[in-house]
């Protein structure tokens, strides 16, 4: 059996609205879920050895079961009691604790990639459904483009691609742990909430003008006092030109979608390199969920 090669797509949300917290201390949310073209590679290699082995090119990430890519590649094949050993090469490119999926992402490519290298013939859905157990944001990860997430980020509606436009994605070089951030959210007392079925509208009539005015994430009301470089960056990308900007999932980074590539390039290079900013990407939605992987 051959290696094969995928791709794992980093996300941002759009729109994140927190509706409610519920009794069993789980966050009912409501995002607007957006792939971009920004992703870590994944090399899979079925062995004669048993046992699953992991290699990444960041020395501080696990690879043993913590690795989102081992727990993928596990749960699938000790359920159809594969025989065969894999080896899994993960080169991470997406920011790492950033709020863009990115362990969620790539263990949605290894739920992908060990259906196909074993020949499970598992459905999309299939895979979705188990995904789920390894974290919210997977089965999302495995269908990616534009899609309302609710519930706990599992329950997917399909939306048409969003409107093309420019991403300029910008993480600060601070660590933001997600169980903080909700922990500190005060979800039943939100002043404001984000207009998500305003913004799916936008999107459904290819209004990228409109999609960017609604992009509004209530997780900031907990990072951004905590952490004003996420205000700052926003600041830094609306007065270069940008239509809106706002932070993705649980942040750090801070995304700005712009309708100008000049005037995002022109931000860019002022973020890039720069105190706010450790790390600086321009790129474009992904949105051709047949392609890519
Ligand atoms: P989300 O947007 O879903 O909250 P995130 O971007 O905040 O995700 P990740 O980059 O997915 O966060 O990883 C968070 C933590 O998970 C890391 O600190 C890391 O130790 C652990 N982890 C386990 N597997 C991976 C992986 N494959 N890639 C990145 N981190 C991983």
């Amino acid at each position: 059996m051959k290696k094969i090669r995928l791709k794992a797509m980093a996300k941002i949300n759009l729109g994140l609205d927190v509706v409610r917290k519920r009794e069993d201390g789980y966050h009912e949310v409501r995002m607007i879920m957006q792939t971009i073209r920004m992703y870590d590679q994944i090399e899979l290699e079925p062995t004669e050895a048993p046992g699953i082995r992991v290699s990444t090119n960041l020395n501080y990430l696990p690879t043993n079961e913590d690795n989102l890519v081992y727990k993928a590649a596990k749960l699938l094949m000790d359920e159809f009691d594969v025989k065969k050993g894999l080896n899994i090469g993960l080169r991470k490119f997406i920011p790492v604790a950033a709020g863009m999926a990115g362990g969620s992402s790539d263990a949605a490519a290894v739920m992908v990639g060990v259906n196909r290298l074993f020949h499970l013939n598992l459905s999309q859905k299939e895979l979705m459904e188990r995904g789920v157990k390894i974290g919210a944001d997977v089965p999302y990860c495995i269908l990616r483009g534009t899609a309302l997430a609710e519930g706990i980020g599992e329950k997917l509606t399909h939306l048409p691609p969003a409107p093309a436009g420019y991403v300029l994605i910008a993480k600060p070089g601070i660590h933001v742990s997600t169980k903080f951030v909700y922990t500190n959210l005060k979800a039943n007392e939100l002043e404001s909430h984000p207009d998500i079925d305003g913004q799916i509208q936008a999107i459904r009539s290819g209004d990228l003008k409109k999609v960017a005015e609604l992009c509004g994430n209530v997780l900031e009301t907990v990072t951004i006092p905590a952490y004003p470089v996420i205000e700052e960056i926003k600041d830094v990308m609306k007065k270069g030109g940008a239509l809106n900007a706002c932070m993705s999932g649980s942040g750090p980074t801070v995304f700005g979608l712009f309708d100008d590539r000049e005037k995002a390039k022109a931000v860019y290079e002022n973020l890039y390199g720069g105190e706010l900013a450790k790390q600086v990407y321009l790129t474009t939605f992904f949105n051709n969920r047949k392609s890519g992987r």
